[in-house]
């Protein structure tokens, strides 16, 4: 894609485009829920295909001229199915992103008010898997299972007392902060023996289990819900896998129950992504990112930093900031913004303070692992980190709730200036430079 009709016809959205490419080339991208997509990738979300109205599914649309979206549907379907394994499934590729796709399941499966069980979420879980905030918790009963206290990681027998207990309709697994293997089998069976369904959000982790470096939720989980665009590096949307028994509900809860016209352009993207997610290089990529995490987690812990659950298993870590200070998350994830790595403030388990004040960090090397960063730059964006860290995750939020505001903007206002920060900034553009951004084409 060369831009060039974009950059004639409006320069103010191919400036901005241009400016956001450069500081993605510039800078560290180490949200774990980040990735590059390939060209290829792009490419075909940027085709023709955004016009076709296809209400409906393949064979069966309430719209005429879909004899090739029939195709590209029909062809992202297999490819998922054979990349996960899931023979026996049914897939749905339709839905927009993973929120609703979580919220379609709900819809399929349950009545307002019934019960599902999931992880809290400070420890880990999603917004859409229960937050008073979000449709989930105002619509349903949700139940939460903690993390180990001390050791914080999940506790099965924990999730079948409670199961026992409260009886859930759904179990929920699979996070969004978690960085330790799951162990879906078990889920699932503690699942059955309540007459619960298993769920699992394999959104963070599809593209580890897909490469072979994850547990699968496969044969066991009833139904799976994954995004596309993390480290699967597809585009934004999602799949939902269900067992046939579910088919018809989970299909009409998508459409028409939630949306109207799939995104074709999107599906045939998730396609393209598919079959670069059954390759060789794809399985070398996640094993890779096994490394890289492993290598990074060891570096930020070598200078003196603790880890939530001590460690990884997957491709993201948390950094606890209680040593230094609760609720410095947002002064950390500023001032590593401002030497142009990439990272989101985030609860810890049991964190004594709220969410939009968090007492973490959650990092990760998906993203730079598609630049082809290996070990020895994950020692060296580790110990810059670090530095960071430890300088300024000692600063104290004012108790007071109407002053933090202000504080963090006026802490906000300095950062430029900060000498450190130059110094690190300087060696974070310096190290990214060498390693191109799949996908970034633009002419700068
Ligand atoms: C990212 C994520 C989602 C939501 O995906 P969106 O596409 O942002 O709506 C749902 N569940 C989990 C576990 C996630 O990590």
């Amino acid at each position: 894609m060369k831009y060039e009709a974009l950059k004639k016809e409006d320069p103010e959205i191919y400036g901005l485009i241009q400016k956001e490419a450069r500081r993605q080339k510039e800078g560290l991208e180490m949200i774990p829920s980040e990735n590059y997509a390939s060209s290829a990738v792009l490419e075909a979300m940027g085709s023709i295909l955004n016009v076709k109205y296809a209400e409906g599914y393949p064979g069966k649309r309430y719209y005429g001229g879909n004899i090739y979206i029939d195709e590209i549907e029909r062809l992202c379907q297999k490819r998922a199915l054979k990349a996960f394994g899931a023979e026996g499934y049914h897939v749905n590729v339709q839905p927009l992103s993973g929120s609703p796709a979580n919220l379609a399941v709900y819809f399929a499966l349950l009545t307002p008010g019934d019960t599902i069980m999931s992880l809290k979420l400070d420890h880990g879980g999603h917004l859409t898997h229960g937050s008073p905030t979000n449709f989930s918790g105002k619509n349903y009963n949700f139940v939460f299972y903690p993390v180990d206290p001390k050791l914080e990681t999940l506790d099965y027998d924990v999730i079948e007392k409670l199961a026992a207990e409260h009886k859930p309709k759904i179990i929920l697994s699979g996070y969004t902060a978690y960085p330790r293997s799951i162990d879906f089998e078990r889920i699932a069976k503690i699942a059955k023996q309540v007459g619960a369904i298993s769920m699992a959000d394999i959104s963070h982790i599809s593209g580890l289990i897909v490469g072979g470096v994850h547990s699968s939720p496969f044969p066991y989980t009833d139904v799976v819900m994954t995004t596309t665009h993390k480290t699967l590096r597809g585009p934004r949307a999602a799949m939902l896998f269900c067992r046939e028994e579910f088919k018809d509900q989970i299909d009409k809860a998508v459409f028409p129950g939630m949306q109207g016209g799939p995104h074709e352009h999107t599906i045939a993207g998730i396609a393209v992504a598919l079959r670069e997610a059954m390759t060789d290089g794809f399985k070398e990529y996640v094993a890779q990112i096994l490394k890289n995490a492993t290598t990074l987690a060891k570096s930020l812990q070598g200078q003196g930093l603790k880890l939530v659950t001590d460690g990884t298993d997957n491709h993201l870590m948390l950094i606890d900031l209680r040593p230094f200070a609760a609720g410095s998350g947002i002064f950390v994830e500023k001032a590593l913004e401002e030497a142009e790595i990439s990272v989101n403030k985030t609860t810890v388990p049991n964190d004594p303070m709220p969410p939009y004040y968090p007492s973490g960090i959650r990092l990760g090397p998906p993203a730079l692992t598609s630049r082809g960063m290996k070990e020895q730059e994950m020692e060296q964006a580790g110990k810059l980190i670090a530095r960071i860290v430890k300088e300024f995750a000692k600063i104290k939020l004012p108790e007071e709730k109407e002053k933090r505001a202000a504080s963090v903007k006026e802490f906000s206002a300095k950062l430029a200036d900060n000498s450190l920060i130059k110094e690190v900034k300087s060696q974070v553009i310096e190290l990214a430079s060498k390693f191109p951004v799949p996908g970034i084409d633009l002419p700068h």
